[in-house]
C-alpha cells in the first residue's frame, strides 16, 4: 500500500464536470484579468469570512505585503510575527521595507503566545502578525487585546485556516485585515497561485485594490507606484466551485483528524495535536512530535507513507534571515519545535484504510 502526503487529482475528479464548465465559460468569455468571475468571486469568498470586501490577488505572499503597503507600514517600521511560521510571513514584512520581530508560540497549540507578545513592542512596532497554523486560529481576542493596548494593526495570516471558527467566528475577519493563499495544497486550493485580501476597512481594501493593479484605477492613469499582483479570471472561476466544497471538505479533514486523535491516544511517546475549546481548526494539517521525529519519518518512508515538516528550518535559522537573526540559545521554541514536528498525511479524500495503515506503522514503531 502506497500513502501519498497529499493527493490533489481525486479533487478534479470529484468536480470535473464543474470545473470544466467553469473552464469554459471563461476561455468562451474572451476576458481574462479583472472580470465578472473575480467579482464574483470576492464575494463569495467575503461572505465566507464575514467580512465586508475581498480583494484578489496573485498569492499569498503579495497579500501580506499589499496589506502591509496599504497600511502604511515602511522602512524603521517593526511587525511581529510568530517564530514557527512559512518563511512568507517574514519575507511580506521585508518586502514592505520593515522589520520582523519573532515572538515564540505556545508549543502546544503552535500559535503565537499572547503572553509574550508586550516584551516584544518597542516605539517602532505598528502591526501583529498572527498566523492561524495547521488550520487552527491563534488565541484572537488576547492578541486583539495586546494590540489596542499599544494601538497597534492586526493582520491575520489566514493562508492555513480558510473555513475555520474562532468562538464561532471564521478566521479572516477577526483582525484588522487577513490575508489568504490559494496555492494547490490550500484547504482553499486553486489550480494555480492566487491569493486575497479579507477585510472590514473599506479604504483598506481600496488601496490594496489600487496596489494590486499598477497603482491604477483607470487605465493608464496611475495615481501610485503599484504592482501587478492579481487573482486571474480561471483561478478565480476554477475557486467559485471549490469555494462551494469548503465546508463539506473542511468536514471529511474533521473526520479524519478524529480519527487519528481517537487511534493514537495512549502511545508513548508521541504528542498529538492540541484543540483548546474556542477553537474550530480545519486541519490543513496534521502535525504531530516525536522525540525520535527522524526515525518515525524514515520508518514511515519505508511503510511507503509520505510524510512532510512543517517546517524544518525556522525562518530565523534559514539562509534568508539567519545573518540578522543567529544569536545563540535565540528563540528555543521554534527550533525545538522544528526538530521534533512531523505532519501526517491528511486531506479530504484520504482513504480509511491508509489511516489504518498510518496508525499502524506508528504504534508498532512506538511500542517496538
Ligand atoms: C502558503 C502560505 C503563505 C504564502 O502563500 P503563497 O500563495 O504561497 O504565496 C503565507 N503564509 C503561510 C502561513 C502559508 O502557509
Amino acid at each position: 500500500m502506497k500513502v501519498p502526503f497529499l493527493d490533489l487529482a481525486p479533487a478534479y475528479a470529484e468536480l470535473r464536470g464543474a470545473l470544466d464548465g467553469a473552464y469554459r465559460r471563461v476561455m468562451e468569455s474572451g476576458c481574462f484579468v479583472l472580470g465578472r468571475e473575480l467579482e464574483a468571486f470576492e464575494a463569495e469568498f467575503a461572505e465566507l469570512c464575514g467580512t465586508k470586501h475581498c480583494v484578489g490577488v496573485g498569492n499569498g505572499l503579495d497579500a501580506l505585503h499589499l496589506i502591509l503597503r496599504a497600511m502604511g507600514v515602511g522602512p524603521g517600521d517593526e511587525v511581529i510575527v510568530p517564530s514557527n511560521t512559512f518563511i512568507a510571513t517574514w519575507l511580506a514584512v521585508c518586502y514592505a521595507g520593515a522589520t520582523p520581530v519573532p515572538v515564540e508560540p505556545d508549543p502546544r497549540t503552535f500559535n503565537l503566545d499572547p503572553n509574550l507578545i508586550d516584551a516584544a513592542v518597542t516605539g517602532r512596532t505598528r502591526v501583529i502578525m498572527p498566523v492561524h497554523l495547521y488550520g487552527q486560529p491563534a488565541e484572537m481576542d488576547a492578541v486583539m487585546a495586546v494590540a489596542e493596548r499599544h494601538g497597534l494593526m492586526v493582520i491575520e495570516d489566514n493562508a492555513q485556516a480558510q473555513g475555520a471558527r474562532y468562538k464561532g467566528r471564521r478566521t479572516g475577519g477577526l483582525g484588522h485585515a487577513a490575508a489568504t493563499s490559494f496555492y494547490p495544497g490550500k484547504n482553499l486550493g486553486a489550480f494555480g497561485d492566487g491569493g486575497a485580501v479579507t477585510t472590514n476597512d473599506h479604504q483598506l481594501a481600496e488601496r490594496v485594490r489600487l496596489l494590486r493593479n499598477y497603482g491604477s484605477r483607470v487605465k493608464y492613469l496611475n495615481e501610485e507606484r503599484g504592482f501587478n499582483s492579481r487573482l486571474d479570471e480561471l483561478q478565480a472561476a476554477l475557486l467559485r466551485v471549490k469555494l462551494e466544497k469548503l465546508d463539506e471538505w473542511n468536514e471529511r479533514r474533521k473526520i479524519a483528524a478524529a480519527a487519528y486523535l481517537q487511534a493514537m491516544a495512549k502511545i508513548p511517546g508521541l504528542t498529538l495535536p492540541f484543540v483548546p475549546e474556542w477553537s474550530d481548526p480545519v486541519w490543513h494539517l496534521f502535525v504531530v512530535r516525536h522525540a525520535q521525529r527522524d526515525k518515525l519519518q524514515s520508518e514511515l518512508a519505508s511503510a511507503n507513507i509520505g510524510t512532510l515538516v512543517h517546517y524544518p528550518v525556522p525562518p530565523h535559522r534559514s539562509g534568508a534571515f539567519c545573518a540578522e537573526y543567529s544569536a545563540p540559545g535565540f528563540l528555543p521554541v521554534a527550533e525545538r519545535l522544528a526538530d521534533s514536528v512531523l505532519s501526517l498525511p491528511i486531506g479530504p479524500h484520504i482513504e480509511q484504510e491508509h489511516q489504518l495503515h498510518v496508525i499502524n506503522v506508528i504504534q508498532s514503531f512506538s511500542i517496538g
